[in-house]
This record gives C-alpha cells, sequence and structure tokens, in this order.
C-alpha cells in the first residue's frame, strides 16, 4: 500500500484582529517570518511542537491575487523592519490576506515524538489562509439585534459619561438644532454623521476609549465616503416611530441598510470560513490610559466576547453557526515587561476574558489567553531605584541614540481595584524594532510566538 496516498492535505483560515495598533499587523508579519524560518531550524520556535520535531519541511508565502481582498503587504513590511533604522509598518485598516503553504512531515505517520528520517517520508501540505480584520467590526455584532432607537438610547447614555461627555458636545448641539422629527436634507444627515464621527475620533484618540459604534465609522475600509454609513444616533427616536421624510427616518433607514448590507454579510462570512481565531489586546495602552479607558476596553472586549463565546451564549453561533473552534486572546507588547510582569500580563489578560490562561490545560481549552510580544524590543535586565533592585527591561527608544533601562511599574493580576488608580501607570515608550535581514530568513524575535502558533495550529500540523 501506498501510504503517502494516506496522507491528506488541508486547509486552514485564521482570523487576526484587534483593535487599531493593537499589533495585528506585527503578529502577522513575525507569524509569516518565523514560520518561514523555522524550516529546518528546529531551534527556533522551540514550543511549536511539528518546528520542534523538525517536522517543518518548507514554508512557502502566496501572493495568488483574491479579487475581494487586499493582500497583507508584506514585502513592505518586512522592508520597514530590514530598514536602516529599523521601522515599524504601517498598521491594518481593512481586511487583508495572505496565504502560507506549509509542507510539513505528520508526526501520526511515524508514531509521535520519536526521531525523523526524512528520506522516503511522506509530505502533507497545509494550506493556510491569514485573515487580517480591524477588531472594530466586532463591536458590531450586538447592533444587529437591535433596533435604531434602542441603539440611539445606549449610545445617547454612553455620551453621556465620563470623558465622553465633553466630547460629543458639537454634535449634540448639532442635533439639538435639527430634531429628529425635522425634514431631512443630504447635508444634515452628512453633517450630523461627520460630528458623530469626529466625537468617536477624538474619543479614541485623545482619551484612547475602545467602545466606539458603529466599528466602520472609524474603520471603514472599502466604505470609506460611501453614504451608506451617513447616520449616525439621534435623541428623540424612542418615544416616536420617525414619520416619513423625517432626519429620524433617513437615519433609521440607513442604520438598517448597514446592518443588512455590511454588518450582517461580515459576521456570516466570519462564521462559515474561519477555523481559528487570534484576539490581539493593548492592555499595557488602556492600562497606561487610566481608569475609564481601561474599564472601556475591557467593555469592548466584552462585547466582542459576545461573538466568540462557545457554547449557546455566542451570539455568532446562535445567528450564523460557527466553525471556529479554537480562539485566543493574547495581550500584546509583553517585551515592554521583564518576565514576572509578563506572567501578571498573563494572567490580567485571562481574568479580563475569564478563560485558561494558554499554560493551564492548553492541550484541551478551545480558549485561552496569553501575553505575547510578537517583535522583541527589548532584553531583560535589573535597575537599582531608591535602593531597591528592580526588574527592567532594557531597549533603545524609537529615534533614540542611546538604549534605556525602563521600569514598567507593577502591572495587576486581575482587574485592578478603584484604589490602582491613584497615580496614572507609567508612560510606556516606543521602543525601535529589532533590525532584520531583508529576507527575514532568520526569523524575529518574540515572546510566546512559539506557544500561540501550537495552540492554533498542532493539531494540523501533527
Ligand atoms: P495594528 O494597527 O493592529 O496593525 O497594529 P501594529 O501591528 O501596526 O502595531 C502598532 C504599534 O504597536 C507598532 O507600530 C509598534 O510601535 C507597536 N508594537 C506592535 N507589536 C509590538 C511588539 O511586539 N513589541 C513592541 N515593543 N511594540 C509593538
Amino acid at each position: 500500500m501506498d501510504l503517502t496516498g494516506l496522507l491528506r492535505d488541508r486547509s486552514l483560515r485564521l482570523a487576526v484582529t484587534g483593535l487599531s495598533g493593537s499589533g495585528k499587523t506585527a503578529f502577522i508579519t513575525s507569524l509569516v517570518a518565523n514560520l518561514i524560518g523555522a524550516a529546518g531550524h528546529p531551534g527556533r520556535l522551540p514550543f511549536l511542537r511539528a518546528a520542534a520535531e523538525s517536522r517543518l519541511v518548507e514554508v512557502r508565502a502566496q501572493t495568488s491575487p483574491h479579487p475581494e481582498v487586499l493582500p497583507f503587504p508584506l514585502d513592505g513590511t518586512v522592508a520597514a523592519l530590514a530598514a536602516d533604522p529599523p521601522q515599524w509598518p504601517s498598521s491594518t485598516t481593512d481586511l487583508r490576506r495572505v496565504d502560507l503553504s506549509v509542507r510539513y512531515i505528520p508526526a501520526s505517520f511515524f508514531g509521535f515524538g520519536r526521531p525523523l528520517g526524512r528520506a522516503g517520508a511522506g509530505i502533507a501540505e497545509l494550506n493556510l489562509e491569514i485573515l487580517d480584520y480591524p477588531g472594530e467590526w466586532l463591536l458590531d455584532l450586538p447592533l444587529l439585534e437591535q433596533s435604531y432607537a434602542d441603539w440611539s438610547r445606549g449610545v445617547l447614555e454612553l455620551a453621556a459619561s465620563g470623558a465622553r461627555a465633553s466630547l460629543a458636545h458639537d454634535w449634540l448641539e448639532f442635533l439639538a438644532g435639527h430634531p429628529a422629527r425635522s425634514r431631512s436634507d443630504a447635508m444634515t444627515a452628512r453633517r450630523a454623521h461627520e460630528l458623530y464621527r469626529r466625537f468617536l475620533e477624538t474619543a479614541r484618540m485623545q482619551e484612547g476609549l475602545s467602545l466606539l459604534q458603529p466599528g466602520r465609522f472609524l474603520n471603514p475600509g472599502r466604505l470609506t465616503g460611501d453614504p451608506l454609513l451617513e447616520f449616525c444616533p439621534m435623541p428623540g427616536v424612542a418615544e416616536v416611530r420617525p414619520s416619513p421624510g423625517s432626519l429620524a427616518a433617513v437615519m433609521e433607514s440607513r442604520f438598517d441598510a448597514y446592518k443588512r448590507g455590511v454588518i450582517r454579510p461580515f459576521f456570516s462570512q466570519l462564521a462559515r470560513r474561519v477555523d481559528r481565531q487570534i484576539v490581539l489586546v493593548d492592555v499595557l495602552r488602556a492600562l497606561n490610559a487610566g481608569e475609564e479607558a481601561f474599564t472601556d476596553q475591557a467593555r469592548a472586549l466584552e462585547t466582542i466576547l459576545q461573538a466568540f463565546r462557545f457554547g449557546r451564549r455566542g451570539l455568532l453561533r446562535w445567528l450564523f453557526g460557527a466553525r471556529i473552534d479554537r480562539i485566543l486572546f493574547a495581550a500584546t507588547k509583553a517585551d515592554h515587561l521583564p518576565a514576572l510582569q509578563r506572567d501578571h500580563l498573563e494572567s490580567l489578560i485571562a481574568d479580563m476574558v475569564a478563560v485558561p490562561r494558554l499554560r493551564a490545560e492548553r492541550a484541551h481549552a478551545t480558549a485561552v489567553a496569553t501575553a505575547l510580544a510578537s517583535i522583541r524590543c527589548t532584553e531583560d535586565g535589573t535597575d537599582t531605584i531608591d535602593g531597591r533592585r528592580v526588574d527592567v527591561v532594557i531597549g533603545l527608544p524609537q529615534g533614540g541614540q542611546r538604549r534605556i533601562r525602563f521600569f514598567p511599574g507593577i502591572v495587576p493580576m486581575a482587574k485592578p481595584p478603584t484604589g490602582f488608580w491613584g497615580e496614572r501607570f507609567t508612560e510606556f515608550p516606543v521602543f525601535q524594532p529589532p533590525r532584520i535581514d531583508a529576507a527575514a530568513a532568520n526569523g524575529i524575535p518574540h515572546v510566546n510566538l512559539d506557544k500561540v502558533l501550537d495552540f492554533l495550529f498542532a493539531d494540523a500540523l501533527s
């Protein structure tokens, strides 16, 4: 019998998401470069079993064009990191895709864990399709279950609280002069939308807030400039059904069209096509930005979790059915912290999303959390502060001349109590990424990337 005939080639789709700036571009660049570099170098990704067992034969990036999805700009992201001095590649703003062909020797073919001779061995191929989309789009899922009036009420309530209250002023003042029942014209709807969008943008940029809906307003992707987006929540729509031709009626019909034409197709695709999901979360930035930003990020994560909960509570599964069978939440940029603090960060993200840490029971878990640095820019060290020895990280700040010893403070291991926020958390520097060679053949330094890949792909490469 020809045993090679038993080997089945297969495909796996991994979706990568996270709010803007959470580290998607860095993650995908590092994943691709490190997988390519790991074939033939078992020491490079020691916790990815297929690599450590010398079963990765060849990994190639494919650049076949896809009509609906832009290619992930791998050449550009690698070139930025290979520049002198190295630069951070530009961030994700739309859906993007990169395909990898992973040729490997299945462990099952030989018996798990035995040293493998390659000669004559059957080689299988895994086609890995990696999709990269803005996490902001996930914030729209609850809208599918809300009417325009419900949604408006919720947003207005939130807009009256905390830092949002003063930022929403111009938008709300405009709506006060153009109430729900007033007759609509194209200019008024557009202006109201633009003021609302600016409010969301300032909340994100200035206050580091995350729960900003609808997701396409800040990350429109291919819908940039599309009149479909020209709506916003309004006061006064809950009590009366908008009369035809009124501003509220126009807003409501666009809201419904957005749900039908944008949100629904996106989630139905996500549910039907994706096998594995990684959600990247910049927990450290939210800690830096203070209590309101942190609480807002936790609420945004709650909303994202609604999509991915396993079992009947998962909204995505309930609405569309879902193939996704493994999901990983990663707190990114963990190289801002020394080793012990990285452990704290892993506990914190696990607490925020209420799933086990990657190290615990990962063989059985379908959802786990971990701390991750896709591109490690620092090394661990120690320093003396006020006569006390403390753990620090050492790295070169972007644009700087000399490496600094950076003490990040103490990261809480669970959602911090109110008293924690007395002082603002230490401001984190942007570290210069390590220089890589232009082919990225030697891989990219990282923390925990191999564990992440093992959780996501070990079964597919076994
Ligand atoms: P995206 O918007 O989700 O694609 O985010 P990016 O991948 O572009 O990351 C945004 C910024 O975060 C980068 O420009 C870096 O400054 C920083 N960053 C991302 N990943 C890492 C990492 O692993 N370590 C460090 N130190 N910084 C990172």
